[in-house]
């Protein structure tokens, strides 16, 4: 048996949203932060990411004060009344003003553009930290199970219980697995997400082979199944609805 690390599991399991309409932009932080681990969603807009923190929360979001539709300062009020996640401003040079107001607003720090990648990835996790150090002294937002359709995987202790009650004990490799479709749900996700691995071989099947024991348990008819699609020539998708507590 190998022991897990269990700072980096936290630290993979700290959920980010970046709201950003400029996809060059995008594209760099969110390679940035999955390089470090993260599991991250992007937004082009704000209006997309206030329909999304309805059903999932995030522990940051690093949120672009120029969006298309909605003035970033505006959008972080808002995520702000609907969540207490942390929050990276991303502006111009030269937005001085908006850059205090977003801070006064809730707005834990900000990156000017241009900026390193790897700033950014430090800032993130200086924010994480702090919260994470804050959220142990009480007002702790864990999470940890994950219900679907009556079943709820416990992310701590790798079971999963199904809606009879049964209690099923999974490896780590499928843990690790169902919890990055959990986290991402209703997204295609490729198998390099799946596996938390870049560069993956094209004949690496264990993907497949750790999905087909998940089906197994959690599909009524794991040869059609319909919890864990196959995306063909994409990865898979996790189509149920997920509840966090
Ligand atoms: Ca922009």
């Amino acid at each position: 048996m190998t022991t897990r690390p269990v700072a980096d599991t936290a630290a993979v399991r700290q959920l980010i949203y970046v709201v950003e309409d400029d996809e060059a932009v995008a594209r760099l932080v969110v390679r940035a932060l999955e390089e470090f681990g993260y599991p991250v969603e992007w937004f082009h807009d704000g209006s997309s990411v206030l329909r999304r923190l309805q059903t999932e929360r995030p522990d940051l979001c690093v949120v672009d004060l120029g969006l298309p539709d909605l003035d970033g300062i505006e959008l972080i009020r808002q995520v702000g009344a609907l969540t207490n996640c942390g929050i990276l401003i991303l502006t111009g040079r030269g937005h001085t003003i908006d850059r205090v107001m977003g801070l006064e607003l809730g707005g834990d720090d900000y990156v000017v553009k241009p900026f390193e990648p790897r700033e950014l990835v430090a800032r993130v996790r200086s924010i994480l930290r702090r919260r994470g150090s804050a959220g142990q002294a009480g007002t702790t937002n864990q999470r940890r199970y994950a219900s679907f359709i009556g079943w709820t995987l416990d992310c701590a202790a790798n079971s999963l219980r199904a809606p009879d009650g049964a209690e099923h004990v999974l490896g780590t490799a499928e843990t690790q697995v169902l919890r990055a479709f959990v986290e991402r749900p209703h997204q295609i996700l490729t198998r390099e997400q799946l596996l938390g691995q870049r560069d993956l071989s094209p004949m690496d099947r264990s993907i497949d082979v750790r999905i087909s024991r998940i089906r197994r348990k959690i599909e009524a008819d794991p040869q059609n199944p319909k919890i864990i699609k196959t995306v063909y020539g994409a990865g898979y998708m996790f189509t149920a609805a997920v509840a966090w507590s």
